[in-house]
């Protein structure tokens, strides 16, 4: 079994319409969004829902009343500003548990709490796993391990040949867990200046966790310029185009109709697309 995760230096480059078709191009593949902040895959996938579990990314510091004396040593250490009058405010507190190991009276402990869901889902492209972070949770990183142990294990049990991983835009936490371990990372990126500058951090990210790595270029034809500088640099780096998709309304029109592109219409768009796919396959060695 083998991981394909597609990623973006910066949001909105159609990294998820991507995914969607090579959903719909592949077999035997087991899907997921780790994009799990913004998670919108499901709306193209149609997914039936399976199972919804809760998510328990994150710890808090708790302080039991009976056993307080109102010492406030724990506001002292707390460098969260996360204690106020030993009360906890609960949205600072980062669950360090500096407070529980300096209170004199045993009085603090760390609980768990539920940050998301996971689900577990069919579609006609094959099993998909998704996670909905509620808002303000800051444990998007688990979720998204989460999220692929679980795509392992089912990957193992179905023995299934691939799983396409939808990462998160950027270059933090859920990104790095997205594609730590994965056997190529597609890139898509757009040739405007932010996704010029995105595209490069996002290079240094996975040469520095060493995953293969392709790039896409989406809408291409909207600046010939950035268009060319970005496939210079590229072919520098020994980074392989996989395929330049043009501008076109009718992927819009497919979103709209909540379609993978290439179920949607058949035009240069979805030339490239499937072009794109067979590189991957081959030349990225995903067969
Ligand atoms: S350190 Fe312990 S006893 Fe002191 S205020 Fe904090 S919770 Fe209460
Ligand atoms: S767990 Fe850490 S952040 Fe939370 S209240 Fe205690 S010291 Fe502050």
């Amino acid at each position: 079994m083998k991981e394909l995760v597609i990623i973006s230096g910066k949001g909105g480059t159609g990294k998820t319409t991507l995914v969607a078709s090579f959903a719909s191009l592949s077999s035997n593949t087991i899907t997921c969004d780790c994009d799990v902040d913004a998670a919108n895959l499901f709306l193209i996938l149609a997914p039936e829902v399976e199972k919804e579990e809760e998510f328990s990314g994150q710890k808090i510091a708790f302080i039991d009343e009976n056993k307080c004396t109102e010492c406030n040593i724990c506001e002292e250490y707390c460098r969260f500003d996360a204690i106020d009058n030993s009360r906890i405010k609960e949205i600072k507190c980062e669950g360090c548990g500096v407070c529980e190991f300096v209170c004199p009276t045993g009085a603090i402990s760390l609980k768990d709490v539920v940050t998301g869901r996971i689900i577990t889902a069919n579609t006609k492209y094959g099993p998909f796993f998704y996670g909905h972070l509620y808002p303000g949770a800051g444990t998007s990183g688990r979720m998204v391990t989460e999220i692929r142990k679980k795509a392992s294990a089912l990957s193992r049990k179905n023995d299934s040949d691939l799983i396409l991983i939808d990462g998160s835009p950027g270059i933090g936490c859920p990104v790095i867990a997205s594609i730590t371990g994965a056997d190529l990372a597609l890139i898509v990126t757009e040739p405007t200046l932010s996704g010029e500058h995105d595209l490069e951090r996002v290079i240094k990210l996975t040469r520095h966790f060493n995953v293969r790595t392709f790039v896409c270029i989406n809408k291409f034809d909207i600046n010939p310029e950035i268009t060319e500088r970005i496939e210079r640099r590229c072919k520098n780096e020994d980074i392989i185009i996989a395929g330049k998709i043009p501008y076109d309304r009718v992927v819009t029109k497919a979103i709209i109709e909540a379609k993978p592109v290439v179920d949607f219409v058949d035009n240069e768009v979805t030339d490239e697309i499937k072009k794109i796919w067979d590189i991957l396959l081959r030349e990225g060695s995903l067969l």
